[in-house]
């Protein structure tokens, strides 16, 4: 099965639509196909194949062969690393195709997928390469007469469900460092943006991947989603999305094989800015901490206080650099954001549009859906906004920001904290002292000083409260993916 994508720069690109698995694009064990809408138009783009649980049950026994054989420490971490190596080559050898299904399937910017998403997956399969015969353990001196050390093992097979707001940047965040510690893999992508795991999925023998090391199954979250997190032969799951299924995802590994779990979830991230801070920039900043993937990211600064010194000021700056945030087609030059993902995402933050209005808030700017076809919205500015209403608690997950004044330094950090999330989070202000006092008290995961959005590989990210549990990127990632055994060996104490 394959499908042959239309881009709106003119080219054109087969990919294939069957579950990838052993290395070998096959059909679902029931036939059922399901179908990808580009979210410009609403129009089917192409058939995928629809896993479902008995599909599950073939990659995870497709994983669990190649653990067992040919992947974990049948492969030295140094070939590992040049197997990740090569998929970075691969992937930068095919940015533009890669980056033209993803403005297509997801409806994020053709620039930004090229310039970011995609070299950034590349980054991240290099960076955790690197990692691949360094994570080692350690020697620990004990009484002298035994010798102990710890081994950091692989945990086996790891189940693995991805959102779709960067589909080929999760792809990368989840496999790359399951793949370099020594894991086998069965990654789920999101119903609505499985096309660019597809085409990844068709480098991955040519990188000298074994069969059944890495298998990439398109299906949805309630049947394919939910057999990975309850499966029995799984002993990892990590999971990227909504607040509400990672509990169920908890749940369900508790209860079948207590498999490890780890969670990056939903956020409500304030951004702060103080008096003193460079007015430009903090807007410049704030503006790109929002409207970033059409406010489609876990981290985006939703929540902004401004101190009352600047405040007029600073808002009227924000209202004309909104006017620079381009609203169009992805393949536009010119566009900074598409449409959001789907029908269901557009309805839902329309919804909380609404109930910012019907509450009694102040639209400074936006407020209404973009053009007449497809998932488009205006960004959206809420003030005079009540702080215990939804558009001022809840994730939105879309361009709509909330901005209000503050006074007191001790007061905003009361309520830049009363939250149920603890992703991230931002200062802005001249004053290292002010910047670095805030950042250490704020609750979050990643704080951010005088500027936003900003990830590298090397630097972890995850949540604190119920924005998650674990870390991905960085060295701390790694602990994700590897069981640390401790050997003690007797030289020569005598038996007690
Ligand atoms: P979601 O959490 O439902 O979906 C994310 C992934 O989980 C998808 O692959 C989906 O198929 C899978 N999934 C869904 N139900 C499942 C289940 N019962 N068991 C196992 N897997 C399951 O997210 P959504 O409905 O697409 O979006 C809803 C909200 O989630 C958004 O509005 C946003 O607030 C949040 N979200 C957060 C992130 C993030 O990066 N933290 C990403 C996407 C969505």
């Amino acid at each position: 099965m394959s499908a042959t994508l239309q881009f709106g720069n003119g080219k054109s690109a087969k990919v294939q639509t069957g579950l990838f698995i052993n290395n070998k694009f096959q059909p679902a064990a029931d036939g059922k196909t399901f179908a990808v809408v580009n979210p410009t138009n609403g129009k089917e783009i192409a058939q995928v194949s629809e896993a479902s649980a008995k599909d599950i049950d073939v990659a995870v026994k497709a994983a669990r062969e190649a653990f067992n054989t040919v992947w974990g420490y049948n492969t030295p971490g140094k070939v590992r690393g040049q197997i990740c190596m090569k998929l970075a080559e691969l992937i930068e050898a095919n940015v533009a195709e890669l980056a033209a299904i993803e403005s297509l399937d997801n409806g994020k910017a053709f620039s930004i997928a090229s310039g970011f998403d995609i070299p950034e997956a590349a980054a991240n399969f290099r960076y955790f390469g690197g990692w691949a015969d360094k994570n080692h353990g350690k020697v620990m001196e004990v009484d002298g007469s035994k010798l102990c050390y710890t081994r950091h093992e692989p945990i086996g097979v790891c189940g693995q469900i991805i959102p779709w707001n960067f589909p080929f940047l999760m792809m990368a965040w989840k496999i790359a460092p399951a793949l370099a510690t020594g894991n086998t893999i069965v990654l789920k992508t999101a119903e609505q943006t499985p096309l660019s795991a597809l085409k990844f999925a068709e480098l991955i023998e040519q990188a000298g991947v074994p069969p059944g090391v890495i298998n990439i199954v398109s299906g949805f979250g309630p049947v394919a989603g939910a057999a990975i997190s309850k499966h029995m032969d799984i002993d990892k799951v990590a999971f990227t999305g909504s607040t509400l299924v990672g509990r169920s995802i908890l749940s369900a590994a508790a209860s079948s094989n207590l498999k490890k779990t780890t969670l990056e979830l939903g956020g409500k991230s304030p951004n702060i800015v103080f008096n003193d801070a460079d007015i430009d920039q903090a807007v410049s900043w704030s503006c790109f901490g929002i409207n970033f993937n059409h406010g489609q990211t876990c981290c985006a600064g939703s929540r902004l206080y401004v101190q009352a010194g600047i405040y007029d000021q600073f808002q009227e700056k924000l209202l004309q650099k909104y006017k620079s945030v381009n609203v169009g087609d992805p393949f536009a030059e010119a566009t900074f954001s598409g449409p959001q993902v789907s029908q269901l995402q557009f309805d839902r933050i329309m919804s909380y549009i609404d109930s910012g209005k019907q509450d009694g808030a102040k639209v400074l700017t936006g407020g209404a859906r973009k053009g007449n076809e497809g998932y488009f919205i205006e960004p959206t500015i809420f003030t005079g906004v009540d702080p215990q209403s939804k558009i001022a608690r809840e994730e939105i997950f879309g361009p709509v920001l909330v901005l209000q004044k503050f006074e007191d330094e001790a007061d905003l950090l009361r309520i830049a904290n009363d939250s149920i999330y603890g992703l991230a989070a931002a200062v802005f202000s001249r004053d290292i002292t002010r910047a670095l006092d805030t950042a250490h008290k704020l609750q979050a995961g990643t704080v951010w000083v005088n500027c936003y959005n900003q990830l590298f590989p090397n630097v972890p990210f995850g949540g604190f409260k119920s924005s998650g549990i674990g870390r991905e990127l960085g060295e701390y990632a790694l602990s994700n993916y590897t069981n640390v055994k401790s050997v003690i060996c007797n030289l020569t104490a005598p038996a007690p």
